[in-house]
């Protein structure tokens, strides 16, 4: 049961706006943008912060349902309930999003700091058909992919940025020992180059031509030049749109590059995936 909480009753307006589903949409100014009868394109930071500049010029707090579901929990039982889930400084639970190469994908509430190892294996039932993992992006394709041997990290915020990556949304993406990690940025890069809303010419031609230099490898005509194009590329394009889609692609294409380069070499010197048929 929970607790009365004291004091003066008051009501609020609530206005629902449909959102048109895309990517970029959940980006905070892109929100704003759609609430304001507009398309869901971001706008430029600075000078538009939405808790300066937001809704209709006011200053505005833009929150996620799951922040607001907590709030309510918060309130009702109070903050010392609240940190007795999680670890000290990333205190509570988040709703973790499970999918790719595992048995049981889906949405599991835990506590912040359960390990990247019992998520996996214990709710999420194994890697499919009894396979190896290969590797994981704990904070979804925007943070830095992690190695298989780097599953006992505990997923908060302090430790996942320890290692170099992060915790995002909470979006845990898992690979068996059987994916291309060529055709897994291919993934991602097309991805992200369908999202883009198209406004920054850097996202919009960046994200193509990470694309295309991914294809060619992977159709076993890349060589030398293309491997150093994915560097250069996902360098010159870091941090040059108004929003974090740009920065989020190259870091996933430009951190599986970096932790599986062997993979990229032996496409371009045997001329085809070196997996195919080792399945
Ligand atoms: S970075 Fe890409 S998605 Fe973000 S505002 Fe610019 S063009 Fe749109």
């Amino acid at each position: 049961m929970g607790k009365q909480v004291e004091g003066t009753a008051f009501s609020v307006e609530l206005k629902i706006s449909k959102s048109p589903g895309t990517y970029v949409a959940g980006e905070e100014t892109a929100l704003l943008e759609v609430v304001e009868g507009r398309s869901a394109k971001p706008r430029q930071k600075p000078p538009y912060y939405p808790a300066i500049q937001g809704l209709y010029g006011m200053p505005t707090v833009v929150n996620n349902a799951e922040t607001l579901s907590n709030v309510t929990h918060i309130i009702r039982e109070g903050v010392d309930w609240f940190r007795t889930f999680g670890t000290a400084t990333s205190p509570g639970t988040l709703v973790f999003t499970l999918t790719g190469d595992v048995n049981r994908p889906g949405l599991y509430e835990l506590p912040l700091g359960t390990s990247l190892r019992e998520l996996i294996e214990e709710y999420g039932g194994g890697v499919c058909g009894g396979k190896q993992l290969k590797a994981v992006f704990p904070g979804g394709p925007s943070n830095t992919i992690i190695a298989a041997n780097q599953i006992d990290v505990a997923l908060d915020f302090d430790a996942l940025k320890a290692i170099g990556s992060g915790l995002g949304t909470g979006a845990v993406i898992v690979m068996s020992e059987d994916a291309c990690m060529v055709q897994s940025a291919i993934q991602y890069a097309r991805f992200f180059a369908r999202e883009s809303c198209g406004q920054c010419p850097p996202c919009k031609l960046g994200t193509a031509h990470l694309s295309e230099i991914l294809e060619k490898i992977e159709s076993g005509q890349g060589d030398e030049k293309d491997l150093q194009q994915i560097e250069q590329v996902c360098g010159m394009v870091k941090g040059r749109g108004y929003c974090y889609l740009l920065t989020g692609a190259s870091i996933a294409v430009e951190s599986i590059f970096r932790r599986f380069r062997e993979e990229y070499v032996a496409h371009v010197q045997q001329g085809a995936c070196p997996l195919v048929g080792t399945a």
